[in-house]
């Protein structure tokens, strides 16, 4: 049995559902200790336990410890089964987090699946529906299986209540991904989603990045939604290069002004246009999982990004405790790392 100490690093859910997807996909038990031991309130919350939850559900594995505040988790994985799957995380939860546990066993199967999931769509600290639409999944069909998404409804925190559907056509082998150079930036999309709230929030947002950087009216866009549950808002940067996809995300929070919010999203874009790397550290964080079963049948990988973060870093450790991969990061310069992954 492989042990995985929750504490590492970052000791946050990362580890937890890195290691359940880790232990669906290549059948071997693990026992999760101190889970979230880097957290401030510890343990196995709503959200991780929807994520242990479905990859029960799709695998039939036998798993201990499976509760709200628990520290630690046994999996004894059973076989994974495509089919037509529904989660809800309750409340605001995200549900990109949930698809993140499940995803990886899904495109190794034999057969279609679909996966319908409600809670949050556009969650702080987590994976936007639109980074998993534009950035994650062009990158993860790349590598062979088709992977769409279909945004039913926004979700914002606290009142939740969003839905996606998520269908997953897998392949056969996975290929690995050579990210080396990014290239020109070839276009430019900035979206404010505005849910039950005035749409000038959006409008400001939009003229702030616009006023910065000179991009042209065309690029912007507001779009208004009345079927979220809640209030919510969401700046989306989108930048495309030949290569790679990016999205950067902020999100509007009571008492921060709009431009606060286009401010905040426009650095974590200029930090990525300015080390002219092809991969953000979101999307480096992970595609990881991915290429790294993808080289363990001989498809080596490399891509350029940011500095990888406490986060990626304690991911790379999870994974090298599943998978016989060698994953090297080597620094190039400020902001230029190059990750290898055989
Ligand atoms: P904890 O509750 O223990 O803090 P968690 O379960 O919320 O942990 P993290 O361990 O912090 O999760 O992992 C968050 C995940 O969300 C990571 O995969 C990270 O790459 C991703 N992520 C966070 N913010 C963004 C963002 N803005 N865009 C894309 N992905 C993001």
């Amino acid at each position: 049995m492989i042990i995985i100490e929750g504490s590492q690093g970052e000791g946050g859910g990362q580890i937890v559902r890195s290691s359940i997807a880790l232990s669906l996909v290549t059948n071997q038990a693990v026992a999760i200790k101190n889970i979230r031991a880097g957290r401030k309130v510890p343990g196995l919350r709503r959200q991780h336990l929807t994520a242990v939850r479905a990859a029960q559900e799709i695998s039939q594995s036998d798993i201990a410890g499976a509760e709200i505040g628990s520290l630690e988790l046994v999996i004894h994985p059973g076989t994974v089964r495509a089919g037509e799957y529904q989660f809800d995380v309750g409340t605001a939860g995200s549900t990109s987090l949930v698809l993140q546990t499940i995803l990886p066993a899904l495109l190794q199967t034999q057969e279609i699946s679909t996966i319908r999931l409600s809670g949050g769509t556009h969650n702080p600290f987590a994976p936007p529906y639109d980074f998993l639409d534009r950035a994650y999944f062009p990158l993860i069909n790349r590598m062979g299986p088709q992977v769409t998404a279909q945004l039913i409804r926004p979700g914002f925190y606290p009142a939740g209540g969003g839905e996606v559907v998520y269908t997953i056509r897998p392949a056969n082998q996975l290929q690995g991904l050579k990210l080396l150079e990014r290239g020109k930036i070839i276009d430019r999309r900035v979206r404010a989603l505005v849910a039950n709230l005035p749409r000038h929030i959006g409008e400001r947002e939009c003229e702030s990045v616009a006023r910065k950087t000179g991009w042209r009216k065309s690029c912007f866009e507001v779009e208004e939604r009345s079927d979220s549950p809640g209030p919510g808002n969401v700046l989306l940067i989108e930048l495309r290069t030949p290569q790679v996809t990016e999205v950067f995300t902020g999100f509007g929070e009571k008492g921060v002004s709009a431009e606060t919010v286009a401010a905040r999203t426009l650095q974590a874009a200029r930090r990525w246009i300015d080390a002219d790397v092809p991969v953000g550290e979101y999307l480096a964080d992970q595609l990881l999982l991915p290429l790294g079963l993808a080289a363990v049948d001989g498809q080596g990988s490399a891509f350029r990004t940011l500095g990888p973060t406490q986060h990626t870093r304690t991911h790379i450790n999870v994974l090298q405790a599943f998978l016989p991969v060698s994953i090297d990061v080597r620094c190039e310069g400020d902001q230029q790392y190059l990750i290898t992954v055989k």
